[in-house]
Order: structure tokens, then C-alpha cells, then sequence
């Protein structure tokens, strides 16, 4: 991997590369799997760092990152997108690093400046390139770090199993993010991405090429439990998810209609 050190191994704390060090979130749950990754970004020896999604408003956690900056101080909190698990604690959390907060969406941000796709971030050497992937929900983002050739994906990619459409989500705008990253990771030789829940993945265009496998699958299930006499959304889920835990049903439902309103539109 031209001499990059991606440890893999273990839990996801504390995983990353040189420029983004995770610090997992007490949050596991079916839908957030181990917990929200909250990523610390710097350029080695550098007195400024980043810090992506601080997740769930739990001091203790929040305080938990604050001292794994080791006396850093933080430019900017930045949110991949508006989800609970991964904005509730910003706000707090910038209140405890008096930093701003940075989304795409305005109802997240605190202070004067948002983010979008192509902004390029600067701090003392390490540099974040923004790339807009609408899709798991409207104002999805991914971070581009070329130094250590990373992408931070939120949950437009996880580390495990796949992402869900939420209600504020988009299929078209999915599938097209899913292209545009690969296109991307191809471009650029990207190394690891840094999903937002779940371990770090080191093959991207694999993990890519299995996450547009995985939708048209669900695409051509979906047709085929409508084709079969399926009606409700709930009845495609109890056809279609049968193999997803329960607990993730409600999850699976808004899926399913974000599904229809792609088919609907085909
Ligand atoms: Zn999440």
C-alpha cells in the first residue's frame, strides 16, 4: 500500500490513517453498528486539527475526543451530513472546542460558513477536499484526503454490510453518487475509505463495485415482490428484507420507498 500505514486490525477506535484518527462513539446499534466514527484530522505535528461528525450529544464521548486531540486546537467540526448519530453532539461539542460547525445543510452549521461540494480546506498542511454525494440523505458529503489518499464517507459507505435510503434520501442521486466515488477512486488511487460506522475499508473500488451490486439486487427484489402481487411498502420489506434483523424493518421501509419513487420515475 506504497508505504502507508492503515492498521485494520481490532476495533475501529483509534483506526485511520497518518491524518484521521477514529474515536468510536458509545452508540452501537443495528443501525450505527459499532457506534459513530468520530474522525480527528490533522497533518502530523501540527498544532490545528479538524474534527468530522463529533455524533451522539454525549459528554462523555465529546470530552473523549477533546482529549484525543492532545492540546490541538480545532479550525472546524464537520458534519458528512445532518443525522443524529452524527450531529446531535456538534453543537456541544463546538462549545467545548469553540469551533464552528461546518454542513452542507444550514440548519447544522454554527457560525458564517457552510461547506459544498469542491470546497478545498487548508489547515497547517493538511488538506480536505469536499466532494457533494447526495443519496443515503440530501446533504451528504464525503472528505477527500489526497495525502493519505482517504476518503471519509459518512454513511454513503459503511464499513460493514450497506446503507439504508433514509426518508430524506434519494436512489438516483445514490446510484450516481456511487459512480461518481468510483470514478473518483479510480482517479485518484484511493487506498482506504473511512465510513462513518464500521471498520476502515482498504479495497475502495471493491467495496464500491459490492455497493452497486448490492442496490440492483434490491432493485431487481423489489420489482420481483411487486411483479409477485406485494402492495404496501411493508409488504416488500417482509419480502425483500426477510433477511434483515427486525429491529431494522422501519429502516428497511423508508428504503423501500425511496426504491419506489425511483421505480416510479424509471
Ligand atoms: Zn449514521
Amino acid at each position: 500500500m506504497s508505504g502507508l500505514r492503515i492498521p485494520l486490525g481490532g476495533g475501529p477506535d483509534g483506526s485511520g490513517t497518518p491524518r484521521a484518527v477514529n474515536v468510536l462513539a458509545p452508540n452501537a446499534s443495528p443501525m450505527t453498528l459499532d457506534g459513530t466514527n468520530t474522525w480527528v484530522l490533522a497533518e502530523p505535528g501540527a498544532e490545528s486539527a479538524l474534527v468530522v461528525d463529533p455524533g451522539p450529544d454525549d459528554e462523555a464521548h465529546l470530552r473523549r475526543v477533546i482529549g484525543h486531540l492532545g492540546g490541538r486546537r480545532v479550525a472546524a467540526v464537520l458534519l458528512t451530513h445532518g443525522h443524529a448519530d452524527h450531529s446531535a453532539g456538534a453543537r456541544r461539542f463546538a462549545e467545548l472546542a469553540r469551533a464552528p460547525v461546518r454542513a452542507l445543510d444550514r440548519a447544522h452549521r454554527l457560525g458564517d460558513e457552510g461547506l459544498a461540494d469542491g470546497d478545498v480546506l487548508a489547515v497547517e498542511g493538511l488538506e480536505v477536499r469536499v466532494v457533494g454525494t447526495p443519496g443515503h440523505s440530501f446533504d451528504s458529503l464525503c472528505f477527500w484526503l489526497p495525502q493519505d489518499r482517504a476518503m471519509l464517507t459518512g454513511d454513503t459507505v459503511l464499513g460493514r454490510g450497506t446503507t439504508m435510503i433514509a426518508g430524506d434520501g434519494d436512489l438516483a442521486d445514490y446510484l450516481t453518487t456511487l459512480d461518481k466515488l468510483r470514478a473518483t477512486a479510480e482517479e485518484v488511487g484511493a487506498q482506504a475509505l473511512l465510513p462513518g460506522h464500521g471498520p476502515v475499508l482498504d479495497d475502495p473500488i471493491a467495496a464500491l463495485d459490492g455497493y452497486v451490486a448490492h442496490r440492483r439486487r434490491r432493485l431487481d427484489a423489489v420489482r420481483r415482490a411487486l411483479a409477485a402481487g406485494a402492495g404496501t411498502p411493508g409488504e416488500i420489506v417482509e419480502i425483500v428484507y426477510a433477511d434483515v434483523d427486525r429491529s431494522l424493518w422501519p429502516a428497511a421501509e423508508a428504503s423501500v420507498r425511496a426504491q419506489l419513487r425511483y421505480l416510479e420515475r424509471l
